[in-house]
């Protein structure tokens, strides 16, 4: 009956209904007690009388207040859904600060809108906008999530320290460094939504090799944590490099996930082991193309009559090239091999004779690039490197992250001209947009938004 009431949409049915409900509950008993008790006095009367307004007024005020609550339901509802449809930035609580190496610190996220956040594929990540004071503006920045769990009600992200390079004046990373320092449980940061596409797919039944090196680690958390939950008989070798133990986050999380999973296989490679470190290694070393060769490819055949497997790369540069330049001369697909940088790697030093000339990159001597939204008309030459870096020599300070077209923050709109790019975007471009990290102009004049 309460349910019939709570369900009228009415706010003033449903309070009269419910009033006059809660007064013949009340009223009924109250009087027959109240009669047989002292049937003639008078006061018996009027308390009787008094019953049935007072259980009345009860009875309307709490049939108002159930159409509020109703309302309330509804309002979370259109919260979820605003949530699910969370497209831009979202303030994030961090419920949790973990220190998991020496360098390198997990944050558990949670909405603080305390909504609902949508589960993300393996491989994917976030982008975080920080305010740091000392920063002229926002600071954005990607980061893997290294957790899997079927419906998420946290993202975590695990950050290495970037300390500054060795034998150099250059700063210290900037985000890396105030996330260890200045973000603290309660802290409030800002988030878009997962993205990437270095994406294992669960469902898939293919062999799949992850092999990572320092903070390259976490995307393969996230990839074998949902293959061991979602699809366990798939077989999935794990291989992971760090100089030492004390430099090897997630140790003992991998090796709990493997225990529950005998269909994970593991292999930790240390390349300057301490002597605590005996037994928390399979081999002396780097995750390199001759532990696949000589390791995993003869376990692989022997547990899955062949060795046709996916690749999935993350780690230093100087790592990724060497394994992405080995898999390629051990006639590996291009297509079975799939990797994420998470740093540029440095230039390389040009040789004279290398040096490229405008006749053989670019058909225009000068090229000029219009900043509209700066209100700067500039000349650039290859030597200037990308549109990202040119305008940043110029006092233009566009918003960016990855610098490797990952995460799509510099993406901007183009009004004329054509852009080269030095590698094919992974993240998705908008029409008439471009990505100002990894592009070069390729017309005489290009016309950003910028
Ligand atoms: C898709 C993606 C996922 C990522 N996931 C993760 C992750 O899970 N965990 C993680 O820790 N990182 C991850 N990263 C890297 C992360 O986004 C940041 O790049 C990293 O934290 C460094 O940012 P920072 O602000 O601390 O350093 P920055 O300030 O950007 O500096 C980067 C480096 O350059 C050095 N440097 C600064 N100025 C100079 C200069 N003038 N000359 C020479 N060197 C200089 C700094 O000392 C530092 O070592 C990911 C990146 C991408 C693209």
């Amino acid at each position: 009956m309460l349910e019939d009431i709570r369900g009228i949409s009415n706010p003033l049915f449903r309070a009269l209904a419910s009033g006059i409900f809660l007064s013949t509950v009340v009223t009924i008993p109250a009087t027959a007690v109240l009669l047989l008790l002292n049937p003639k006095n008078e006061s018996t009367h009027k308390l009787i009388v008094y019953a049935v307004i007072a259980s009345a007024a009860v009875g309307t005020v709490s049939g108002l207040a159930a159409g509020k609550s109703k309302s309330t339901a509804s309002e979370t509802t259109e919260n979820d859904a605003k949530n699910t449809e969370w497209k831009d930035w979202r303030k994030f609580v961090v419920d949790r600060k973990v220190k998991e190496s020496d360098s390198i610190t997990s944050f558990y996220l949670k909405p603080l809108d305390g909504g609902m956040i949508p589960n993300f594929i393996p491989g994917q990540f976030l982008t975080i906008q920080l305010d740091i004071p000392e920063q002229p503006k926002s600071v954005i920045r990607t980061y893997s999530l290294s957790d899997y769990s079927e419906s998420s009600t946290y993202y975590r992200l695990s950050i290495k320290r970037e300390p500054a390079p060795p034998e150099t004046i250059a700063p210290a990373g900037i985000a890396s460094n105030f996330m260890h320092d200045r973000i603290n449980e309660g802290s409030i940061i800002l988030a878009k939504p997962p993205a990437g596409k270095f994406v294992l797919d669960v469902n898939s039944s293919q062999p799949a090799v992850l092999i990572s090196n320092g903070v390259g680690i976490t995307p393969m958390i996230s990839m074998a944590k949902a293959t061991s939950l979602l699809n366990p008989q798939r077989h999935i070798w794990f291989l992971h490099g760090a100089r030492d133990g004390s430099l090897h986050a997630f140790r003992d999380e991998v090796n709990a996930i493997a225990e529950r999973n005998p269909n994970l296989h593991i292999a930790y490679c240390y390349s300057r082991p301490n002597l605590t470190d005996e037994g928390k290694y399979q081999h002396k070393g780097y995750a390199d193309v001759d532990l696949i060769k000589n390791v995993v490819a003869p376990e692989m055949q022997s547990l899955c009559d062949s060795t046709d497997a996916q690749y999935f790369l993350c780690g230093s540069p100087s790592f990724m090239d060497s394994l992405r330049n080995g898999l390629r001369e051990w006639n590996v697909p291009d297509n079975k091999v799939l990797f994420e940088s998470f740093a540029k790697a440095k230039p390389k030093k040009v040789e004279p004779a290398e040096v490229p000339t405008q006749e053989s990159t670019h058909e225009h001597d000068s090229m000029e690039i219009v900043f509209s939204k700066s209100g700067k008309t500039l000349n650039w030459s290859p030597a200037d490197g990308t549109i990202l870096e040119f305008a940043e020599a110029n006092e233009i300070f566009p918003d960016h992250s990855c610098r490797v077209g990952v995460c799509g923050t510099c993406m901007c709109k183009i009004s004329e001209g054509e852009v080269d790019y030095e590698e094919t975007p992974t993240a998705s471009v908008d029409r008439g947009s471009v990505l100002i990290c990894i592009s070069k102009p390729k017309t005489a004049r290009v016309v950003l938004d910028i």
